[in-house]
């Protein structure tokens, strides 16, 4: 495994995000049951004071009180809280008489005996307020403690006694919490223990899931390796309703369109070629005739030279359009400006009509005044020149050809119309392709490629419109263009 790659970040993640997680919840429900053991000893050593109390009251109202000595007094006290002290392990019980003036605490009666008054300033707040006073001494080392051994302090009551020679006396019960330290001490090792296998778990978890996503990615990435320029026919595997699948259909996609334009651009340079190949074979037939006949034969020496013309006027219009469709397809070089399409369409129909004078064809340009929308008016006058020169080829004499504009909402319309020979209907899907031509023979004549309508189409998809045609065979053609109006987004002026 890399340690750059995916699968090592995720690990060292998962480690540290598992480490993190476990380790708070394991810390926070040690510290719970650390505050509710420690809450448990406060309650055992009240009781304990409680009892104490309750006893030392019983032996004020006894015959034994009445003995005044206090050796009796303490020797009464330990039979009272001897039960008490049996049954909590580790509470030590001492009985001090309180100081006379200028003395100190002096034990009376110990259950250990020997031992030190654990907080004097505390006994003396008990003997003048007359109340059992209850405090905690350390403890409180919550991490020591859940590192090594539990330690929860000892928590300390003192409970004041009225002698009954008039003296007084005070209880001091330490409670050292041993029993609820080891309750700790037990629960450490089995929270440490689930916590690493939790941990492990989570991390196990992750890589599993991790796995299975680059093993995808994977799939995805060796099948992308496969495609090269040539193949284009690979298709990465969809299944699964995931993000990689997605990704995958995405591809898919994308090595579509490729593969389709690649097959476009095959097929244009064969289209051209073959295009380019037929007036290159006539004009070599004809050169070959001249050779042969040209210098005996003047009929046939002026009608090799006739063809030789034709055929290479052929060659440079076919040259020409290739040239405005590469042109066409050059998107940057669109400007952006606003402009009068009527102006462009009057200038369209007046270059027409002097190029087709001989048809006798009548030209209507749109209505009089001034039509503005955004756009490129030389490529819209190139596309509309497209068509009205079709117009022109494909009418007979006489006919009419006829340029329509008006505003349709946020649009321009653009129609443009003639009383031609029509297209038949199943060619209407098709007359858009590179090379398509409704009738061969028929375009021959007009001395047609077949590019003008995919150039036209071209040129007003870049521009942000949409073009179509409405035909009849025998009665007329009409191609009509939606163009938008307004600034379009993006467009540089
Ligand atoms: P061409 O150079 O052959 O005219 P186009 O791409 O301009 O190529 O047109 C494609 C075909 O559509 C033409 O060959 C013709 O058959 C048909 N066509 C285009 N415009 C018209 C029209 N106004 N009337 C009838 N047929 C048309």
């Amino acid at each position: 495994m890399r340690l750059k790659s995916i699968r090592a970040r995720v690990l060292y993640l998962a480690a540290v995000f598992a480490a993190l997680l476990v380790g708070s919840v394991t810390l926070a429900t040690y510290f719970v049951v650390s505050q509710s053991m420690d809450a448990s000893a406060r309650e055992t050593c009240s009781h304990i004071a409680s009892f104490a109390a309750a006893a030392a009251q019983r032996l004020e109202g006894s015959s034994d009180a009445g003995a005044g000595a206090a050796g009796t007094e303490a020797g009464a006290l330990q039979r009272a809280l001897e039960p008490v002290t049996a049954l909590f392990d580790g509470t030590q019980v001492t009985l001090w008489a309180a100081p006379g003036a200028g003395g100190g605490f002096r034990e009376a009666w110990s259950n250990a005996p020997g031992a030190r008054l654990r907080s004097p300033a505390d006994a003396d707040r008990a003997l003048a307020s007359g109340k059992t006073v209850q405090v905690k001494v350390g403890g409180g080392r919550f991490l020591a403690g859940f590192l090594s051994r539990a330690d929860l302090g000892l928590w300390i009551a003192y409970v004041p006694v009225q002698a009954s020679d008039g003296g007084r006396a005070i209880i001091e019960i330490v409670h050292d919490p041993v029993c609820q330290e080891s309750v700790l001490d037990g629960a450490r090792a089995p929270m440490v223990a689930v916590g690493l296998l939790a941990t492990a778990i989570a991390i196990l978890m992750m890589q599993i899931v991790m796995g299975w996503v680059l093993s995808l990615v994977d799939q995805v990435r060796r099948a992308a390796d496969s495609i090269d320029a040539g193949q284009l026919d690979v298709r990465l595997p969809e299944e699964g309703e995931h993000e990689i699948a997605e990704l995958a259909k995405s591809l898919n996609a994308l090595i579509d369109r490729l593969r389709k334009r690649a097959e476009a651009q095959t097929r244009f340079v064969a289209d051209a070629s073959h295009e380019l190949a037929t007036p290159v074979a006539g004009i070599r037939g004809y050169v070959n005739i001249l050779r042969a006949w040209g210098a005996e034969d003047p009929e046939m020496r002026d009608e090799a030279i006739a063809a030789i013309d034709r055929e290479s006027r052929r060659m440079a219009k076919l040259c020409s359009d290739l040239l405005s469709m590469i042109r066409s397809e050059e998107i940057l070089e669109f400007k952006h400006v606003r402009y009068d399409i009527n102006a462009v369409a009057r200038e369209v129909l007046a270059n027409a009509a002097t190029r087709y004078i001989d048809k006798h064809l009548e030209f209507l340009g749109p209505e009089e005044g001034p039509l503005a929308l955004w756009g490129d008016p030389d490529r819209i006058e190139e596309a509309l020149g497209i068509l009205v020169d079709n117009a022109c080829k494909y009418t007979p004499a006489g006919g009419r050809v006829q340029v329509s504009t008006r505003r349709h909402k946020d649009r321009i319309i653009v129609e443009v119309s003639d009383t031609g020979i029509g297209i038949p209907e199943e060619d209407l899907p098709n007359i858009f392709e590179r090379f398509y031509r409704s009738d061969a023979s028929r375009s021959k004549e007009t001395g047609g490629f077949g590019l003008g309508l995919s150039i036209a189409k071209h040129i007003v998809d870049a521009s942000g419109g949409m073009i179509w045609a409405r035909s009849k065979l025998g009665s007329g053609t009409t191609f009509i263009i939606s163009l938008p109006r307004n600034k379009q987004k993006g467009a540089n002026e």
